[in-house]
């Protein structure tokens, strides 16, 4: 099982960003709406991330850390199972085979607080009281301490703090419920508000993509035939370039897409400026039944089954938008 983690570990466990982004999904399981990312040294140094969700109770806190450890691991076939669907249920297990880890929580129904440790390969787990309101703080330290040749594969600091950054805008543009707020070296970086009440979104989004942004864009939000497309374009004559503003959302998830590219490439088509890309932020809804996700961390794929379907749709709503915008 150790080995399982640390193989494990090196598909969810890529860089200091990965184990933010499991951590603040965790949060978000978890029912959290407040939650608080820390980061040190770009990551390398420390990670923690605190949450004001459901939290776990003293029973479970090792069970938690152990994940596969303890069942799923156990035969070669196994872990190639693993290796090929992508490690769900297994990301405090494998980050904690890789760092030191200290795992805080306090249930509401919880009088007290507890707190599991677990250090790299031994992932010996112990169990003693702590201060905690209700929620749960998880503490990653020393990433790839054990690993030395991951841990050479760390970048500059502003580097993995770039990524981890990236990491927290996309969640934060997927749950406007959240609060979400970003620390590096005790300082302050992104402070995310709450936008509870679509009011609220212009605000919260301009916090993420820089006034400019929302400046400009064309809002829309278009539904037909059980599809559902909303959210925000930067007009084909967008003066500046914003390449690196670009996405999408597939029933709230995160999703680089082929086929959502290329419908929205081709509704700018001739329209863009030259030289410039197209920034937006789309949200597309429909059954999940119509959408297979490949559930691998790493990727972000879907399969429409209505491929068409959708794709002219988008195309559609874009190029209506597009062609509605103030000249
Ligand atoms: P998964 O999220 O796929 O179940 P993880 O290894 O990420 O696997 O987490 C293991 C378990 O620990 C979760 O299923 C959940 O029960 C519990 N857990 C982890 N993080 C939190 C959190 N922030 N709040 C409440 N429970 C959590
Ligand atoms: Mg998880």
């Amino acid at each position: 099982a150790r080995l399982a983690n640390q193989i494990a570990a090196g598909e969810v466990v890529e860089r200091p960003a990965s184990v933010v982004k499991e951590l603040v999904e965790n949060s978000l399981d978890a029912g959290a709406d407040r939650i608080e990312v820390d980061i040190e040294r770009g990551g390398a140094k420390l990670l923690r991330i605190r949450d004001n969700g459901t939290g776990i109770a003293k029973d479970e806190l090792t069970l938690a850390l152990s994940r596969h450890a303890t069942s799923k691991v156990s035969t070669l076939e196994d872990l190639e199972q693993i290796l090929s669907l992508g490690f769900r249920g297994e990301a405090l297990a494998s980050i904690g085979s890789v760092s030191r880890l200290v795992l805080t929580s306090r249930p509401a129904e919880q009088a007290e607080a507890w707190q599991a440790m677990a250090e790299g390969r031994d992932m010996a787990v112990k169990v003693q009281p702590a201060s905690h309101p209700q929620g749960t703080t998880v503490e990653v330290s020393d990433l790839f301490f054990n690993t030395p040749a991951r841990r050479k594969f760390l970048r500059t600091e502003k580097t993995e703090f770039a990524h981890i950054d990236e990491v927290v805008r996309r969640i934060a543009l997927s749950r406007f419920e959240v609060s979400l707020s970003l620390k590096h070296n005790g300082k302050p970086v992104r402070q995310y508000r709450a936008a509870k009440l679509p009011s609220q979104q212009d605000k919260r989004l301009a916090a993420v993509c820089g006034p400019a942004f929302i400046g400009s864009a064309l809002r829309l939000d278009s539904e037909h035939h059980g599809l559902r497309l909303w959210g925000w374009l930067s007009p084909a004559d967008a003066a500046r370039s914003q390449a690196d503003l670009q996405y999408t959302y597939v029933n709230g998830r995160m999703m680089r897409d082929k086929l959502l590219n290329h419908a929205i490439r081709q509704a700018y088509g001739e329209r863009l400026a030259p030289d410039t890309s197209p920034a937006f932020v789309l949200y597309l809804e429909l059954d999940p039944g119509q959408v297979d996700v490949n559930v691998h961390p790493a990727k972000h794929e879907v399969r429409f089954h209505q491929a068409r379907l959708v794709h002219d749709f988008i195309y559609q709503v874009l190029v209506q938008a597009l062609e509605d915008a103030p000249a």
